[in-house]
Formats: C-alpha cells, structure tokens, sequence
C-alpha cells in the first residue's frame, strides 16, 4: 500500500473500533476534537457512525474561518472598499457573512476583491500593480500565521511598500482554556490538532492534563489516525492516566517548528485581546503585526472602524464552536442556513462542523444519553 491507503485500511479500523467497544465497556465518553480538519474527516469518512455509542465525538473551535466575527468580517468589507485597494484573501474568507454581506457580495458592488491561494500570491499582486494599495486579509491557526510571517519579510527585503497585512491570525491555547473554563464543560479529553501541532509542537498542550486533568492526543488527518486517537484516550481514561500523547509522530515533534516559530516571534506580536465568533473576547488569543512592519500593517495605515457586532439571532455558530449543540440542533441548519446559503461561519468552510455535517448527510440525530 501506498500513499494515504495504508490509512485507510478496514482491516485495521474494524480492529481498532473493536479495540475501543472493548476497553469503553458501558462508559460513556465525550472528545473534542479540536481542529475542523478533523471534522471534517469525521464526517467524510463515517467515523462517528462505527464508533461505539459509548463515544460522543464533540466538535471544537479548530476552523480557522468559523471563528471570525462579523465585525471583522465588516472590517474586511470596509477595507475592500477604500479607493484604490486591491483586498486579497483565502477563497472561503470570500463567503463569510458580515452585517453588511460578505466580500464576494463587495466585489458585485464594485470592491477589487481578489481571492489568493498565498500570502506570497497577494504580494505578487502587489508588485504587479505599484499604482495600487493591495491589502491581504490574513486568517488562520500557528498552521498559516508563518506564511504571512515570510510574507512580511519579503515584503520588506524587497521594498514593496503598496502591500499590507490586515492581520487576524489566533492561537490555540487561548480558546481551549476558554473551554475548559466553561462552567458546562461536558468533556473527558481532547483529540488535538494535527496541523497546528507541527508548528507549535507538543509541549504547548501540557496544561490540559496539569491544568484541567483532561487528556489530550495529536491526531493526522486520515480515518485511522482519528480511530488511534480515540483509542489513545478511551485507553487513558479507562486505565485512569492523564497525559499529552501523539500519535501524529511521523509529523509533529515535541518542540514544533523552531524556524516557523522565529519567523512569527520577528513579525507579530500578541494582542492584548481578541474576539471569537461565539466565545466572546478572549485575551491573548491572537497576533498583530510586529511594530517594526507597521509600514505593512493595514491596522497601522488605516482607521479601520473596528466596531463589534452581533450575531444574527438565530445563529448558534458559538454554541456548535463551545460543543455545546450538535449543528443539526441549530434551529436553521439546512433551511435558512446551507453552504450555499450560509447564515453563519460554520457553514462556509469545508472544515466548518455545519458544513461537514451538511454535504455528508452523516447526522446521529439524537444524542447519546449522557
Ligand atoms: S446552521 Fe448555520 S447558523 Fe446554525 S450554527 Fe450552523 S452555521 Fe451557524
């Protein structure tokens, strides 16, 4: 077997589900998995289905599109709006609703937004057009912030001065503290995320068992990395341990991605704090542009109105992003609220948990009985 085979092999997940009904006997079980990554393989692949009822996959805040609020969404919109920009982001930032649309329903208005699959290509842009303003609405996890790190490199080495950064790049420990604080936290332990963990390593998660005595495993990204890890933890919690482990060891090392990690140290800086779509305001959960790039800041060249704005009332993205609801349990999902359609954030990107829910039809309609 080649490639991603010998990650799916049935053989070896009928063992591994076997492995897990086994050890959880008539226990009962709650693990977020953490990344919309893992979702979203979740539910391509049936995974929730095959598990034993005793297990209550709970999906998390990992989907770096889900958790952009609408005000930063109509930040975003305003920008793309200024004279002479040309605003340049990921492809499912262009479908993300604000008060006032999204940027793909600006760019109809006559806004110059352009989606980009880089940071890089954004800077590309720039240089190819030095009569413009291009602004790169940067997103994401530790994943992509070093890719907008190198970009403000070059950008500087290389004297592009018509290029910025309009920065909303977040961390994970923050909101998994958040989550943890949650009086109505219903969680035994933690299917960590996979692409996160290459950069920021493994030590960054030994607050979970220290702190909170939750268990925590890295997962890859393919269906029986997901079963390993669910057998990791159900193994843990039965044999009452409590500890960081990884099953990601092909990919992630215990101290990360040193490089990328100097990269982002040299380029941006923590925010004091940060607000998430349905977690509020959490301190020191994001990153802004170093000072010493305010030159490529859009923060720092524009008075960008920065105004807080709520979701619309029947959006229950921050109860789905806090596990707190199944996305079936939201009132509009599939009516009001489709990917075509999409009323809020978890809707819009293939990792969000109402999107994943939505295109693969996968849906426990009932919850286990705690
Ligand atoms: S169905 Fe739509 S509005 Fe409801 S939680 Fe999901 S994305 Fe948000």
């Amino acid at each position: 077997m080649t490639g991603t085979q010998e990650f799916r092999d049935p053989a070896m997940a009928r063992a591994l589900v076997r492995s897990i009904t086994d050890l959880i006997g008539d226990r009962r079980i709650a693990l977020m998995e953490v990344c919309g990554g893992h979702t979203h393989t979740i539910y391509r692949h049936g995974l929730e289905q095959i598990l034993p009822p005793g297990v209550e996959l709970v999906h998390g805040p990992g989907c770096p599109v889900c958790v952009i609020p609408m005000g930063r969404v109509d930040d975003a919109i305003w920008l793309a709006e200024q004279d002479n920009v040309i605003f340049t982001t990921f492809g499912d930032m262009m479908r993300v609703p604000g008060s006032r649309g999204s940027l793909l329903e600006a760019k109809a208005r006559g806004a110059d937004c352009r989606f980009v699959y880089s940071p890089l290509d954004a800077l590309a842009i720039a240089e190819a057009n030095p009569d413009r303003l291009v602004v790169f609405f940067a997103v994401g996890f530790e994943t992509t912030t070093p890719s907008t790190a190198v970009t403000l490199l070059r950008a500087r080495e290389a004297g592009v001065r018509n290029f910025c950064v309009f920065a909303n790049h977040v961390t994970i420990e923050p909101p998994m503290r958040a989550i943890l604080d949650d009086p109505a936290l219903r969680l035994d332990g933690f299917i960590g995320p996979g692409h996160v963990s290459t950069i920021a390593g493994t030590r960054i998660y030994e607050f979970c068992p220290r702190d909170y005595g939750k268990p925590l495993v890295i997962a890859g990204f393919e269906p029986l990395d997901i079963l390993q890890a669910v057998q990791m933890l159900v193994a843990q919690l039965v044999e009452g341990r409590c500890e960081v482990e990884n099953q990601y060891s092909r990919v992630v090392r215990p101290e990360g991605n040193l490089a990328a990690q100097a990269l982002v140290a040299q380029t941006m800086v923590p925010r004091e704090t940060f607000e998430w779509r349905g977690l509020g305001e959490i301190p020191g959960s994001a990153l802004a542009v170093h000072p010493d790039f305010a030159d490529w800041d859009a923060e720092a060249r524009f008075a960008i109105p920065g105004r807080r704005v709520a979701d619309p009332p029947a959006c229950q993205c921050g109860d789905v992003l806090r596990g707190v609801i199944k996305p079936w349990e939201c009132g509009v999902f599939g009516t009001a609220c489709t990917p075509e359609t999409p009323i809020g954030t978890c809707m819009v990107s293939p990792e969000g948990a109402c999107a994943a829910y939505y295109t693969f039809g996968r849906m426990r309609l009932t919850r286990a009985p705690a």
